[in-house]
């Protein structure tokens, strides 16, 4: 079968080759991978900013359907439309597995990154990390499943936005749009900072629900984010731009003793004015990836619709295309770029 490896450093690192396709075992599915989003962790991979054991196929954000169950499986068949949890390997029997954190097992290897993931035509995963997708969620839109379990991880289960709260979102990019949802549906007021660069990006923030948006690079943008807030700053920031500068904006922005979430990975060691966080006690939090609560979660608000992640699929390429996929994410065209490992599936469904 088709897979885009990462073989070694960098992105000379990163080819399409063609390997043996997975064999299920007895507590596995198999799917056919429909497509696969790539992520800013992906790019992190790929410059070596974020761990991986090699060679590895890349790709944790997909869609896909079974073709095959392992003997011990019940409750899925043969045509099952599902999505998964990313934490394959996991000991089962540390604390933290025994808290179902599966994230913070020290034994953790994740799909994408410890093993093959979904840049590739087939996958096996174990089938207790799998969910079948509700059935008015198209394969396109179950995609971003992953990413919006990851800001409900962060902003609900290890932060928090209460109805009303001033909640300020920094980064208009895919998770920024995720976040501004969650925290919409939590009863935040919702405002979006950007640079002049966004300002599509801080349009399509107004259309999904954002009570403002400001272009941080203007004059005036901070009285004008402090009076929205009605001089008092915001409750809660989060940060999605893996940026330092974002970062100190947001301590500067939020209320005294607020509360910033730590969506954006920096790929590196950051600056940021810890001492004006120390004076304003900040509450830091952030979230590492998935785990079932946030996924199961993340599948509800899509299909109840408190969730639109529609306008955020913007690019779909054949996995033959990978370069102009990769060079797509990284100069952050439009919101989400889908690799398809089975080129049919780009006609076949929607
Ligand atoms: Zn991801
Ligand atoms: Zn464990």
């Amino acid at each position: 079968m088709k897979a885009l490896l990462k073989k070694g450093k960098g992105s000379d690192g990163i080819s399409l080759e063609r390997i043996e396709e997975p064999i299920v075992k007895a507590n596995q599915i198999k799917v056919e991978i429909y497509a696969a989003g790539i992520c800013g962790t992906d790019i992190h991979i790929i410059h070596d900013k974020y761990p991986s054991i090699l060679p590895v196929v890349m790709g944790h954000e997909y869609s896909g359907i079974i073709v095959e169950v392992g003997e011990e499986v019940e409750n899925f068949q043969v045509g099952d439309r599902v999505v998964s949890l990313t934490a394959t390997i996991t000991c089962g029997k540390c604390s933290y597995c025994n808290q179902g954190l599966s994230m913070l097992c020290d034994q953790r290897k994740s799909i994408g990154s410890g093993v093959h993931g979904a840049f590739a035509e087939y996958m096996v995963v174990p089938a207790k990390l799998v969910y079948k997708i509700p059935e008015n969620i198209t394969l396109d839109e179950a995609i971003l499943t992953e990413p919006l379990a990851c800001a409900v991880r962060c902003i609900m289960e290890r932060g928090c936005v209460n109805a009303g709260d001033f909640v300020l979102i920094s980064g208009p990019g895919t998770i920024g749009m995720l976040a501004l949802q969650v925290a919409k549906a939590n009863g935040g007021n919702v405002v979006v900072v950007g640079t002049s660069e966004d300002s599509d990006r801080l349009g399509l923030a107004l259309e999904l629900g954002a009570m403002a948006v400001v272009n941080i690079e203007e004059e005036n943008a901070e009285k004008r984010l402090m009076a929205i807030t009605q001089n008092k700053g915001f409750d809660v920031a989060i940060e999605c731009a893996g940026v330092s500068l974002s970062v100190n904006n947001c301590i500067s922005l939020l209320r005294k003793q607020g509360m910033l979430i730590q969506m954006g990975l920096f790929g590196d060691e950051i600056k940021f004015d810890s001492d004006l966080a120390i004076m304003k006690e900040i509450n830091l939090t952030n979230g590492f990836a998935t785990e079932p609560t946030s996924l199961e979660r993340a599948l509800r608000l899509l299909e109840f619709r408190h969730v639109d992640v529609s306008p955020l699929i913007s690019n779909k390429v054949p996995i033959e295309d990978w370069k102009k996929a990769i060079h797509l994410a990284e100069q952050k065209v439009g919101y989400k770029t889908l690799i398809f490992p089975n080129v049919q599936n780009m006609f076949f469904y929607s």
